[in-house]
Parts: structure tokens; C-alpha cells; sequence
């Protein structure tokens, strides 16, 4: 349609991941949204994958920086670099410059929006487009979003955790708060110093809390163990421990919460007829957090609403942005 061998596509520009839809092939790069550089000359010198192998592992001549922060960009030149990379790379020789849709968290101020739109043209597309995330969770959750009807979505991520209730093509009510994944990690890393005087890296936190982790504890078991390892407090030596998933539960507790109750306000500021449909269809969660073990039950519980995972919920908002490629044709008209 603008030409042979250009194709449009749809980014998710995550906290954590940055997921590529091409039209026509859907999802074809998922990498982490990570960009090794030399420290000294500004260089690129990995990203993705293998600029995520090398976080708190860099010698002082390299740093990985992680270039978005809470949903929107914090190293604009970082950004463009990463995003440079994931069009060609997905683009290949292919000629011709592609119209990209990317999606932006929906608490985003429009001077972060003008961001995600000039750091994509910079980085080779043809036009750029901004999609409201939680919109393009639900469509990627396969939720009736274009119906008369409230869906309610909760998307965690690793800066993120978007709420919002959509009907009839549009968001009625959104909340965003900077409580999502990361901010896990780094409470586990908090409790297992604090609790076990060893210092653990951001990974072995992230890795923890998916082996282990869960949003209840009291569905957990003291038996449930991993071994950890780290740098102890007061030799200064590394050292292997064992942590529990009790333990585990207690250190997110508190953050868990402050996700639930988030869930709850937007319900709560809910019109009642949208609220009666969320209860009738449920809250659908996407995003990587909602895969921490027994999150859908204790939302569940304390919104007495049924929770269900979406299929394949790190894809739900990719799969939407590509989806809504299609409307990139009416609003170049606009
Ligand atoms: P973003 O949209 O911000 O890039 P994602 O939707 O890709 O985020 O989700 C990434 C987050 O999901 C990370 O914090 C990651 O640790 C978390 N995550 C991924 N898998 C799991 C799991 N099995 N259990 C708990 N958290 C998970
Ligand atoms: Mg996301």
C-alpha cells in the first residue's frame, strides 16, 4: 500500500521489553528494552539479550542502561539507539520507510508523547503514531472494546501498572501508578538484605520472584525454597542461602498491595452500569506481572470481581498496537 517492502508496524516500547509487530506477520523480535554502551566514547556495544546479560555485570569501560523508565523515555539518544536497531533488524534491507504505531502509558504528558513520536521518526520511521497502552492491552487481550459494553484492564510491567475500564472504542476511567515489576525486584532485594545480610543483584531478585514469588502468603509454603546467591554484608564474601517463598511473599506484600488498591480506585470511580459489566465479564490482566503466581485470586478477593490472565500477556499490548495499524490509514487522513 505505501510502496513494495515497506510494512508498517507496531511497537511496544516497555519498561522492561520492547516487542516489534509487523502488519501482516504479527510479533517478530521480543527483546529487552536494554542498550550496552562504552562509557567512554559513547558507543553502542550490545542491546537486548545480550545488554540484559551484561546488567550489574559491567566492567567500568561499559554501562547498560535501560533507557525507559516508569512507561516513558529517560535517555532520549539511548531510545532512539535501541529503536533504530529494532526497526532494522525487523525491517531488514527492505527499502522504504514504515509508518510505526507506539504505544505510551496512559498517564503520559503530551511532551512525553512528542518524545515517543520524534525519537521514532528519528529512528527511521516514516510517520509515528501513539496508541494508549491500556486500549491496547484490552484489544490484545481480545476484550470487546469497541462494544457498548465495560471492559476493565489492569496491565503490569516493569514500570507501570496501568488500570483502566474501556467501552465503546474509548478509555472511561485510567490510573497509572509507578508500581509494577522493578519496584518487586528491588523490594526483594531489600528484604534479603535487610533479613539475611546479603546483597543480591536486580536479576536474582527478578529471578526469585519468578520462581517463588506470590502475591499471596498464605497460599505459599516455608518448604518452597531457592537458592540464592550473593555478596554477605559482613564478610564481604559471596555466599549461597536459601530463601523461602514465605519470604518472598512478605518482601512484595507491600507493594502487592498498592497494586490491588489501585484496582480497587478505578473501580470504585467506576460508573455503575460500566461496573456492573466489569463484574459480569471480569478484570483481564496482561503484562509480565501478571504472571506472579496468585495474583488473579487475591484480586479477586479483595474486589470480589472474577480476574482472569490474559493469553500470552507480555504480547497483549503488541498484538494491539499492531491491530490498531489498520487506523493509521484513517488518521493520516485526519
Ligand atoms: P513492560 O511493558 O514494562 O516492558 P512487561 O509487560 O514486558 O513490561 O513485563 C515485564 C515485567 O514482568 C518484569 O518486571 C518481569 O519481571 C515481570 N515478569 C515476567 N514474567 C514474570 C513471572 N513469571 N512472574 C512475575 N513477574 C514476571
Ligand atoms: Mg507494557
Amino acid at each position: 500500500m505505501f510502496g513494495i517492502g515497506t510494512k508498517n508496524i507496531g511497537i511496544d516500547l516497555g519498561t522492561a521489553n520492547t516487542i516489534v509487530y509487523v502488519d501482516g506477520k504479527g510479533i517478530v523480535l521480543r527483546e529487552p528494552s536494554v542498550v550496552a554502551k562504552n562509557s567512554k566514547t559513547g558507543e553502542i556495544v550490545s542491546v537486548g539479550e545480550d545488554a540484559r546479560a551484561m546488567i550489574g555485570r559491567t566492567p567500568a569501560s561499559i554501562v547498560a542502561i535501560r533507557p525507559m523508565k516508569d512507561g516513558v523515555i529517560a535517555d532520549y539518544d539511548t531510545t532512539v539507539a535501541m529503536m533504530k536497531y529494532y526497526i532494522q533488524k525487523t525491517l531488514g534491507s527492505s527499502n522504504g520507510k514504515p509508518y510505526v504505531m507506539v504505544c505510551v502509558p496512559s498517564g503520559a504528558t503530551e511532551v512525553e508523547k512528542r518524545a515517543v513520536i520524534d525519537a521514532t521518526r528519528v529512528a527511521g520511521a516514516r510517520d509515528a503514531y501513539v496508541l494508549e497502552e491500556p486500549f491496547a492491552a484490552a484489544i490484545g487481550a481480545g476484550l470487546p472494546v469497541m462494544d457498548p459494553t465495560g471492559s476493565m484492564v489492569v496491565d503490569i510491567g516493569g514500570g507501570t501498572t496501568d488500570v483502566a475500564t474501556i467501552s465503546l472504542g474509548g478509555i472511561v476511567s485510567s490510573r497509572s501508578i509507578r508500581m509494577a515489576g522493578d519496584k518487586l525486584d528491588e523490594a526483594i532485594v531489600a528484604y534479603v538484605r535487610q533479613h539475611f545480610n546479603l546483597l543480591i543483584g536486580e536479576r536474582t531478585a527478578e529471578q526469585l520472584k519468578w520462581d517463588i514469588g506470590s502475591a499471596s502468603k498464605s497460599a505459599v509454603s516455608a518448604d518452597d525454597v531457592s537458592s540464592i546467591r550473593g555478596r554477605d554484608l559482613i564478610t564481604g564474601l559471596p555466599k549461597t542461602i536459601d530463601v523461602s517463598a514465605v519470604d518472598i511473599a512478605e518482601a512484595i506484600h507491600e507493594s502487592v498491595e498498592e497494586i490491588i488498591t489501585a484496582v480497587k480506585e478505578t473501580l470504585e470511580e467506576t460508573s455503575p452500569e460500566i461496573a456492573a459489566d466489569v463484574i459480569d465479564h471480569g478484570i483481564v490482566l496482561t503484562g509480565g506481572g501478571a504472571l506472579l503466581h496468585n495474583l488473579p485470586d487475591v484480586i479477586a478477593d479483595a474486589t470480589k470481581v472474577p480476574v482472569f490472565i490474559a493469553n500470552d500477556p507480555l504480547d497483549c499490548v503488541a498484538i494491539g498496537t499492531g491491530e490498531s495499524l489498520k487506523s493509521i490509514d484513517v488518521m493520516k487522513k485526519k
